[in-house]
C-alpha cells in the first residue's frame, strides 16, 4: 500500500483536497472522522457507542480506538491501494504505530501535506460547511452549493451544519489540534517528505501542487 498523509487544523480543507486527489490520481480518500460518524449512526456498530462521548465533547477518541478502527479498514483492503489519509495519524502514539505498521507491512509513505490556513479563514469556511443529514455528502454554501438550497443533490436529504462545528466543540477540536497534532509535523518531517500547501487557495491548485511534489506513481 501507499500512503499520503494530510495534516491541518479543522477547516483547512483536508476533506476537499483528499476527494480531489481521489478523483485525479487514483487515491482512496479515507477520513477517520467520517468513518467514526458513520459508525455512530449505525445502531449495530459496537464502535459507535464507545466513540460517542468523546465526539460529543469535541475530543479525540483514544489512540487505541483510532488505531483499531484504522487497522480494521486497512486489513481487508487490496495491497495496491493508494490511500490519502485525512485525519490519521493525529497524535504521536498514532504516528509511531503507523510508521511501525508501514515498515512491518512493507508499505510506502509518500509524504505528508501540511495545509496551512489562518484561524479566521478556517472559521469562515466552517461556518459555510453543510453535510447531508442522510448520506453525509459534504457541501459548502459558496464553493460547493447544492443545486436546491438546503437539499442534498444525491439523496434530497436535509443539509445541516456538521454536529461538531458548533462554537464550543470547535474550540476543543482546535485546542486538541494545536496541542496534539500540530507538533507531529516536526516529527514526521524527520522520517518523510513534508510539503506545505496554502489552504486558502483553490483546491484544484492545491491538488496540482501536491501532484507536482509527489514521487512518480506507478
Ligand atoms: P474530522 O472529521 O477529521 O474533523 O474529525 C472529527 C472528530 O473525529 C475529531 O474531532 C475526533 O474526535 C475524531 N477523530 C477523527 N480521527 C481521529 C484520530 N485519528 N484520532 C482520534 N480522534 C479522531
Amino acid at each position: 500500500m501507499e500512503f499520503l498523509v494530510l495534516l491541518g487544523p479543522p477547516g483547512a480543507g483536508k476533506g476537499t483536497l483528499s476527494r480531489r486527489l481521489q478523483a485525479l490520481a487514483g487515491f482512496q480518500a479515507l477520513s477517520t472522522g467520517e468513518v467514526i460518524r458513520r459508525e455512530m449512526a449505525d445502531p449495530s456498530s459496537s464502535f459507535g457507542p464507545v466513540a460517542r462521548p468523546y465526539m460529543d465533547r469535541g475530543e479525540y477518541v483514544p489512540d487505541s480506538l483510532a488505531i483499531s478502527l484504522f487497522s480494521s479498514i486497512l486489513s481487508p483492503s487490496p495491497l495496491d491501494t493508494r490511500w490519502c489519509l485525512d485525519g490519521f495519524p493525529r497524535t504521536p502514539p498514532q504516528a509511531d504505530w503507523f510508521r511501525g505498521a508501514c515498515e512491518e507491512g512493507g508499505h510506502r509513505i509518500l509524504g505528508c501535506v501540511f495545509l496551512e490556513i489562518t484561524p479566521e479563514h478556517a472559521a469562515r469556511r466552517l461556518r459555510q460547511r453543510r453535510v447531508c443529514r442522510v448520506c453525509r455528502a459534504p457541501y459548502h454554501l459558496e464553493a460547493r452549493p447544492p443545486r436546491e438550497p438546503g437539499r442534498c443533490d444525491a439523496c434530497h436529504g436535509n443539509l445541516i451544519p456538521r454536529e461538531d462545528d458548533d462554537a464550543e466543540r470547535l474550540a476543543r477540536r482546535q485546542e486538541a489540534y494545536h496541542l496534539r497534532t500540530r507538533p507531529l509535523l516536526e516529527a514526521l518531517a524527520r522520517t518523510m517528505p513534508v510539503w506545505s500547501v496554502d489552504g486558502a487557495v483553490d483546491p484544484a491548485a492545491q491538488a496540482a501542487s501536491v501532484l507536482r511534489n509527489l514521487p512518480p506513481l506507478p
